[in-house]
């Protein structure tokens, strides 16, 4: 199940995508399915939730909905106040225009804003449907499909990116939109879900961007770039052992809007 390439002194074996998320899964996981947004809510979420945390974005998401109640109203509704509603979130005066012409889009495209007829159409021209959305590229087309609709679209974030980079799945100059289909094309359609999981998980928790923690990592052995790596952490003399924890009880689910109704403790 892995890899093997021949070097001048030994055979190295290189993890490969199913086994990677086997072992990421039962390392991180189980991923349960969660109760999902219908897509336009995932929509609008998934632009609340560009760089800011799961937390200050479910928030925002929260305030916006208990201020105007449906997203028919927020696509009729004042830009300010829009803004106001989502400023927990961050980059409010970018998000709030931005939320606004996304659904006036929508509605003019399609009347009204359920989207659900995307789970009727071939995977690539729904995605070519949403990303003529202003501000919708592969990765957030990727989110409202696979998370939504549970169609078989990749999302690619910069833990999956980065992970994959290192193991090699893509190659180190493949662009972050490019690799939404190299990696669509290598994922069987029913794990692509899995995959985004379990690999963001192993991103934020142990391949991490500046200290990876190769020693922690249950593909190291198969790992391209372990070597590499440990030598550049062992350099920095990293403190990343002292900030492993235990495996959490609940893995990372990513892109999971926390119930609107949930209020802050
Ligand atoms: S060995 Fe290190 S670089 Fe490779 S996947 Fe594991 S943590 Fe990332």
């Amino acid at each position: 199940m892995t890899t093997s390439v021949q070097t001048s002194k030994k055979r190295v074996r290189w993890v490969k995508i199913p086994d990677a998320i086997r072992v990421m899964t039962e390392q991180y996981g189980p991923f349960e399915a969660e109760p999902r947004l219908d897509p336009v809510h995932e929509l609008v979420f998934t632009i609340l939730s560009q760089h800011t945390s799961d937390i200050n974005s479910a928030r925002a998401f929260r305030f916006l909905m208990e201020e105007f109640g449906s997203l028919e109203a927020v696509a009729r509704g004042d830009v300010a106040v829009i803004e106001k509603a989502i400023s927990p979130g961050g980059l409010a005066k970018v998000k709030a225009p931005r939320i606004k012409l996304v659904l006036t889009r929508i509605l003019e495209l399609n009347g009204a804003l359920d989207l659900s007829f995307l789970r009727e159409m071939p995977l690539n021209e729904a995605k070519t449907w949403l990303r003529q959305l202003p501000g919708i590229g592969p990765k957030s087309a990727g989110i409202i499909l696979n998370f939504s609709l549970g169609m078989p679209a990749m999302a690619v974030d910069t833990h999956i990116y980065r992970v994959c980079q290192r193991l090699r799945f893509i190659g180190p100059k493949v662009t972050v939109e490019k690799a939404h289909d190299i990696l669509e094309a290598k994922v069987p359609p029913e794990q692509v879900f899995q995959f985004h999981v379990a690999i963001i998980n192993h991103g934020r928790r142990v391949c991490k961007a500046q200290r990876p923690l190769c020693a922690e990592c249950v593909v190291a052995e198969g790992c391209p770039s372990r070597s590499k790596m440990m030598k550049a952490s062992a350099t920095k003399k990293s403190t990343a052992r002292s900030n492993t924890k235990a495996k959490p009880a609940a893995p990372i689910m990513p892109h999971v809007p926390a119930d609107p109704n949930l209020k802050d403790p």
